[in-house]
């Protein structure tokens, strides 16, 4: 099917931009980056957006960069961006191997960092990254520029704290320090396809035992959230198989899981116990 009529805009500014959103928005004006996510659901008229404001051609959205411990990612970086590592250390090579997950190569060439964010699918790699991390989201309106954590961004399935009139500009992710671990499991049937369930871990080894873990569970939930109870049975253990074990299953145990078709909730319970330790086990190895 071809997508119903709609009015395209092309702002060459932010500044243009957030007036075109200030002014479409009410009428069911929507922002358009890569077009992987919103094109499809067009095409199926799942969506049926009176306005689109391409946002592709704004050089300054393009920014990719380390600020005050920040990596700035622009609403204009595509998820290819980031297969080289973009920045030394953990974070770039962490980025990179879950880069790899995403889609196929044509998509990833179009797709945005920022556009997975603002899509909020729960299965999307970026967000899961950002909620572990504790990713800062940068909301630009005609009304002003508001910054959100993580933990109050992710409301529900493709929900967020997002206004219609809001261009997700920014999102800046910490760098974690050069001792910081990280494991990343993914599962799906095929590659390429959208995760069933997956799990990311970050965490440091001071004095034989585990100091700060995150661990971060996607696909599982209407939206992926760090597991505190994971966190809590992990930290100042001794980096070990039985821990992993004990993690994943808290993990397991603590979710509430999405069902569908194919999956249903014991099966992604099992999943997320499993993703977990794996992801552990690649950490501590
Ligand atoms: C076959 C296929 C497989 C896929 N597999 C995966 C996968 O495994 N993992 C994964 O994470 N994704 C997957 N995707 C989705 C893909 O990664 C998309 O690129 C991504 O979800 C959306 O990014 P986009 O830039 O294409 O956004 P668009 O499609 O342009 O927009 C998506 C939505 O977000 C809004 N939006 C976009 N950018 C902004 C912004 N800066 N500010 C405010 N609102 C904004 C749009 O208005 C729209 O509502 C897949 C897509 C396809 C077609």
């Amino acid at each position: 099917m071809k997508p119903a009529s709609f009015r395209y805009h092309a702002p060459k500014t932010i500044e243009e931009a957030l007036a075109m959103l200030a002014e479409y928005a009410p009428d069911d004006g929507r922002v358009l980056a890569g077009g992987q996510s919103l094109v499809p659901t067009m095409a199926f008229r799942l969506a049926r957006p009176h306005h689109l404001v391409d946002i592709n051609g704004i050089a300054a959205l393009r920014r990719l960069a380390v600020e005050d411990g920040q990596l700035v990612i622009g609403a204009g970086v595509r998820h290819q961006a980031f297969y080289r590592p973009v920045v030394d250390g953990p974070l770039g090579a962490l980025l990179s191997a879950v880069m790899r997950h995403i889609a196929h190569y044509p998509i990833r060439t179009r797709g945005t960092f920022c556009g997975s964010i603002a899509h909020a699918d729960p299965a999307s790699e970026w967000c899961l990254v950002a909620a572990t991390l504790g990713a800062e989201m940068v909301a630009r309106s005609a009304r002003g520029t508001r910054v959100i954590d993580a933990a109050d961004y992710f409301r529900g399935i493709m929900t967020t704290a997002l206004e219609p009139d809001e261009l997700l500009a920014e999102v800046r992710l910490p760098v974690i320090s050069d001792d910081t671990r990280f494991g990343f499991y993914e599962f799906n049937r095929r590659a390429g396809d959208f995760a069933m369930g997956m799990a990311l871990v970050t965490l440091r080894l001071q004095d034989g035992v585990i100091v700060g873990p995150r661990v971060g569970v996607g696909a599982a939930e209407p939206h992926p959230r760090r597991i505190a109870v994971s966190e809590e049975l992990l930290t100042g253990r001794a980096p070990e198989a039985a821990v992993c074990q004990a993690a994943g299953e808290a993990a397991a145990a603590g979710i509430d899981p999405l069902t569908d078709a194919q999956t249903d909730a014991v099966y992604r319970r099992e999943l997320v116990a499993v993703v977990t330790r794996r992801a552990l086990e690649q950490a501590m190895g």
